[in-house]
Parts: C-alpha cells; sequence; structure tokens
C-alpha cells in the first residue's frame, strides 16, 4: 500500500503533523507501537479515577503564541475546555512560602515586595525573559532561517544576539545577591532541565515567558482528550492510524526514505509488513531513528554526522495519587506547589538537589482538585508527585529491588506531603509509581527521557535548527527535533514539519 506520507510514532509531535498534513489532502498512514496515541500526552483509568500520564500545564494561549494559531486552525479551542489554573506556582523552602501568579506584572509585584533590594534586578529578568521569547516568535520560522544568516539579525533580535549561548544560572548571578530570589525563579527549572548552570537561557525564557504571559492550563478530562482529538482529525480526513504496531525499519531507496517495515510485535519479531511513502515523518526518538530504524549504513552515517551525538536531557519520576479527600478540602490552596525544603540554600546545588536522595530532592505536587479537572468523580481527586530523575538509578534493579526503590520513592514524598497538608497521608486510596523505565517502555525513548536533547545553550537555539535530517524525504517531528520539548515544543515541531513537507509537494 503506498502513501503520500508515513509517521512513526503517535505522540504529540506525530499527531500534529499527520493532522496538518491529512487536513491539507494527504494520504496519511501513522503507526504507533502502544494501543492509544498521545505518547507522554496520556491519560489511563484505574477504578473510578482517570490518572493524567503527564500535564502539568500547557503554557501561553495568548496572542504571542504560535501554537494558538495550530489551535484555532485545528478547531482545538472549540472541541475541547482549556482550565486556566490558578497561579503558576507556589514556592515553599525553608524560610520562603510564596505564590508566583502566572502574569508578569503580578509576579513583580509579588517578588519586589518579597526581596526589595533586588527590585532593578527583578524588572531586568522580566524584560529579559518576555523579550526574548516575543524575538523568537515575532518572525515566521522561515523567514528567521534567512535571518540567522543575515547582518541585520541584531537588529531584528538584539537580546537573542546577546543571551544564545547564556545559561539561566549565569544570567541570575549577574542580575541577584539573593539566593532565595534565585531559587525562587528557579523553581519550574524541572519542567526543563536539571541544573541552571547549564539550561539554555533562551529556551527557559520561552517557556517561561509564555507561563508569564497566558498562564498555564490543564485540559478538561485530561491530555489525552487533545491526543484523541488529533488522531480524529487523521481519520476524519481519510487517513490511518494503526495501533500496537512497532516499525522496525526505514526503507531505504537510492539515498531517499521510501517506506517502513513494521509487524505487531516488537522490533523484528511477528510477521513482517512494508508501508510506502513519498515522505516519512519520524516521531520516533531521533537516536532510535539513528540505532535500530535505519539499517542502511550509508544513510545512518549521514544522519550520525549531520546530528552527532547530543547530550539526552534527564527523565522524570511520577506518583500518581488518588484522594478519597480533595486536598482543597484538607486546606491546600494551590495547583502547583515545588518543594525546595530538602536542605538546599543555593543555585550552585540545585543540580544536586535534582538528584540527590528523595528525601531531599526537588519535587513538584499537583493538585487536580483545584480545578475542574475531569479526572475523578464528585467527591474525590488525583494528584501527582514529579521529581527530575534517572534510568541509571533503576535500569540495573533486580524485579524485587525496583518495586521496593518504588514503593519508598511513593512513601518518602507522601510523608514530605503530609508535612505540608496534615492528614493527606490518610485521604490517599490509590497510588502508582511510574518510572523512567516506564516512560521508555511507552515511548521507547532513550533513557525514558521526555525531553529529548538536552535544552543546552550547545543544543539550542540556532544549533537547534540544524537537527533536521539530510536524508531525502525523511523529517523529523518530536521533542527531539526543533524546536525542543514539552507539549508546545512537540506540537510545533510537528506543525513545521508538516510545512515543509507541504512546502516540498508544493515545488
Ligand atoms: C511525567 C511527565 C510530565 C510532563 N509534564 C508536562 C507538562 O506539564 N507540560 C508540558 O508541556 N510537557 C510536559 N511533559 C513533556 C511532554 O509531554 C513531552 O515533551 C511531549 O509530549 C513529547 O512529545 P513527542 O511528540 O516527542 O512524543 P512522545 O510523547 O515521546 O511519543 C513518541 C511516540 O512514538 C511512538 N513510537 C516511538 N517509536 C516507535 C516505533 N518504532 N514504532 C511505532 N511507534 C513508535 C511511542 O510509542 C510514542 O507514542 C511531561 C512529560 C512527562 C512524561
Amino acid at each position: 500500500m503506498s502513501y503520500d506520507v508515513i509517521v512513526i510514532g503517535a505522540g504529540l509531535g506525530g499527531l500534529t503533523a499527520g493532522a496538518k498534513l491529512s487536513k491539507e489532502g494527504k494520504k496519511v498512514l501513522l503507526i504507533e507501537q502502544h494501543s492509544i496515541p498521545g505518547g507522554c500526552a496520556t491519560t489511563f483509568k484505574r477504578k473510578d479515577l482517570k490518572i493524567e500520564v503527564g500535564l502539568h500545564m500547557i503554557d501561553g494561549l495568548d496572542d504571542n503564541d504560535p501554537k494558538l494559531k495550530i489551535f484555532k486552525e485545528f478547531g482545538v479551542l472549540d472541541n475541547l475546555e482549556f482550565k486556566r489554573v490558578p497561579e503558576f506556582y507556589r514556592f515553599i523552602k525553608p524560610g520562603v512560602n510564596m505564590t508566583i501568579p502566572d502574569n508578569y506584572e503580578q509576579a513583580i509585584e509579588v517578588l519586589t515586595e518579597r526581596f526589595p533590594a533586588e527590585k532593578k534586578g527583578i524588572l531586568k529578568f522580566f524584560k529579559v525573559i518576555l523579550a526574548l521569547r516575543k524575538e523568537v516568535f515575532k518572525v515566521p520560522r522561515q523567514k528567521w532561517k534567512m535571518l540567522l544568516s543575515m547582518p541585520l539579525f541584531p537588529f531584528y533580535a538584539p537580546n537573542l544576539m546577546i543571551h544564545e549561548n547564556t545559561t539561566v544560572g549565569q544570567f541570575l548571578d549577574a542580575l541577584f545577591d539573593d539566593e532565595d530570589l534565585k531559587l525562587a525563579l528557579l523553581a519550574t527549572l524541572g519542567y526543563y532541565h536539571n541544573d541552571p548552570y547549564n539550561m539554555s537561557l533562551l529556551y527557559f525564557s520561552i517557556a517561561q515567558g509564555s507561563f508569564f504571559s497566558g498562564g498555564g492550563y490543564f485540559i478538561k478530562g485530561g491530555s489525552q482528550m487533545l491526543s484523541d482529538y488529533l488522531a480524529s482529525i487523521i481519520e476524519d480526513h481519510d487517513g490511518k492510524i494503526i495501533y500496537g504496531h512497532m516499525v522496525n525499519e526505514i526503507i531505504i531507496k537510492n539515498g531517499a526514505a521510501t517506506g517502513v517495515k513494521y509487524s505487531k510485535e516488537s522490533a523484528n519479531i511477528g510477521e513482517q509488513q512494508n508501508a510506502y511513502g513519498k515522505y516519512i515523518v519520524a516521531n520516533a526518538a531521533l537516536p532510535n531513528v539513528m540505532g535500530e530504524l535505519l539499517k542502511d549504513t550509508q544513510a545512518k552515517t549521514k544522519l550520525s554526522n549531520a546530528v552527532g551525538n547530543p547530550e539526552i536531557a534527564p527523565s522524570i519520576l511520577s506518583v500518581y495519587l488518588g484522594f478519597k479527600k480533595p486536598p482543597k478540602d484538607l486546606g491546600n490552596r494551590s495547583y502547583s506547589t515545588i518543594f525546595f525544603n530538602g536542605g538546599l540554600f543555593n543555585q550552585k546545588e540545585l543540580a544536586e538537589y535534582h538528584h540527590t536522595d528523595l528525601s531531599k530532592r526537588v519535587f513538584i505536587f499537583v493538585d487536580y482538585s483545584q480545578i475542574d479537572s475531569g479526572l475523578a468523580p464528585e467527591g474525590k481527586s488525583i494528584g501527582t508527585f514529579s521529581a527530575i530523575d534517572y534510568i541509571s538509578d533503576w535500569d540495573s534493579l533486580s524485579k524485587e529491588q525496583y518495586e521496593e526503590r518504588k514503593e519508598l520513592a511513593a512513601q518518602t514524598l507522601i510523608n514530605r506531603l503530609d508535612k505540608h497538608i496534615p492528614g493527606i497521608k490518610n485521604e490517599i486510596e490509590y497510588y502508582e509509581v511510574g518510572t523512567p523505565m516506564t516512560i521508555k517502555r511507552y515511548t521507547l525513548n532513550p533513557k525514558g527521557t521526555a525531553y529529548g536533547y538536552a535544552q543546552i545553550p550547545s543544543q539550542t537555539g540556532r544549533k537547534r535548527v540544524k537537527i533536521q535530517s539530510p536524508i531525502h524525504n525523511l523529517f523529523f517531528a518530536s521533542a527531539w527535533a526543533e524546536p525542543g520539548h514539552g507539549f508546545t515544543g512537540a506540537i510545533l515541531s510537528g506543525y513545521w514539519c508538516a510545512e515543509d513537507i507541504l512546502r516540498k509537494g508544493n515545488r
């Protein structure tokens, strides 16, 4: 069977690319190894509870957010309910307990009231991060590529020019003396990376600037609603989605991608089938494309030479919680609470506290009872703990050790939460732990990352633009590709990939 486009993987990048291409009249086949669409953007059922795998908040949706145009084009906002979360986050460490609002004017007010001596730096911080976000999105993406090589570039993007290689850590050290303030501004670092001293200021600014401009949103009913909706666009436009099938090989002929080999069972087991397409889109992790999916040695070498061996981002530990009584009824007032209460005092220690023992590690508690989440029946609710985590701490354990470590992780974080919300422990009716191994199993992402390549200066901005396929008719749409990870990054990468294919097809 022959198609215009074959998409490997139904994560947000693959679904968005498939949706746009089918809407534009392309005949799309999407092959997904799991039984449902979404990758990290999924939910699962436990009795009467719907458990959200990944989504805490999706950022922006303001006029400067490029995905707003995509959502409008796809009818996403007419078909799904986006619930604005009440604040950006609450930050807790010894001596500090403050709520950071989800708009920059109020955030400036709250921060200057708490740290009056740092007012000048606070104003500069917001000026620069908002300007960086604006500069990146004010020019359409295709023009960017042209502009990047032009002498006029500094006039279009002065902040980008200055800060392209700056890390968040360097930026905060240059602006502030107060370590509590630096940590308060870094509370959500775990949404992107583990170490402020190699986190790209540019990427941090695009994401944080988006939350501070448009706020954060949860999709009522969970992220699966968005994934299902995108899948329905593909199917409603005569596209085909095959679930429960693994692509084992990208077929290369005369140096160009021409199709895929896939089978029902895991790699190379079961009956192999071939499907052919003019274009192949890999939502599958880029290292896997370079590793097992390309068997043609010339193509493999060409891609490896082009992409190199970028650093892979860390993974995430999640503890999913079901409450008999919503934390809201026990006095909790925040949707996202970030705990830095393990003995961490300055940003130089932050990377270490994103890896230390869970009794001290930085973690976040998301309380979905603060909004109408659509995840639990009346009177009950759902919550999640998340922390940066590493597959190397899990992948060599025996089955018993693995289960023991999971149980310890859950109990440690539950006890830490109980100190903050006394009695919450007794209201938990369900908990389950998702490790980096779990993310790897469901997405096949190396190291169980959900963030693709690390968002560090040497792999972001202009360097990220270079992460493109040198192989004819092979394209990438995922957190691994341009622009990067998160719901926004994956959706943009899928849309941009579809635009590239449409442009090529129309030539
Ligand atoms: C716990 C957690 C919390 C998160 N919280 C947030 C948040 O609050 N806000 C936010 O913006 N982002 C969040 N993220 C990150 C965000 O979800 C991801 O960055 C994004 O969804 C990745 O999308 P992707 O397109 O790269 O695909 P992925 O989600 O990585 O999915 C890839 C898909 O491809 C399929 N696949 C791979 N190889 C093959 C193959 N060979 N054959 C067939 N199928 C294949 C996989 O099965 C999978 O379905 C979170 C992620 C996690 C895990």
